[in-house]
């Protein structure tokens, strides 16, 4: 049983963007050739998140639609008086900062419906991403 750090980076293009991050974390996994066990992918961010779901692109506009119905911008935030960021802290909030994920036969043991997100929510910036392994 081995306890493995990686990390990988990701640039946003948009103030709100919603990027698969599957693959990048396949691809760190492959790096270490193990059977099983489990990883946990960590957003370094408080106005970014990581979450999983769909990658449908009606789902992810209804999903970016959402966050802004229920935390709009420009809201009369106190935050707001520090950097203008407290619809994207608020957000942030609600996504979560990571997720943990099985791995089984050396890959994530999604669901076939599933991906790994990481949702910009005050971009666009290069944002960093702790990869956490355990397993075997
Ligand atoms: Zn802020």
């Amino acid at each position: 049983m081995d306890i493995i750090k990686d990390e990988f980076t990701k640039k946003s293009s948009k103030r709100m963007e919603i990027i698969d991050v599957t693959n990048d974390v396949n691809d760190i996994l492959k790096k270490y050739q193990l059977n099983e066990g489990i990883v946990n992918v960590f957003a370094r961010h408080s106005t970014a998140g990581i979450v999983i779901n769909e990658n449908e692109s009606r789902l992810k506009k209804d999903f970016e639609n959402t966050l802004q119905t229920l935390i709009p911008e420009n809201n009369n935030y106190g935050h707001d008086l520090i950097d203008n960021n407290a619809d994207s802290h608020i957000r942030a909030f609600f996504t979560g900062s990571s997720e943990t994920i099985p791995i089984n036969k050396g890959s994530l043991d999604l669901g076939t419906w599933q991906s790994v997100f990481f949702v910009e929510l005050d971009g666009p910036r290069t944002r960093s991403f702790a990869v956490t392994i355990i397993g075997k």
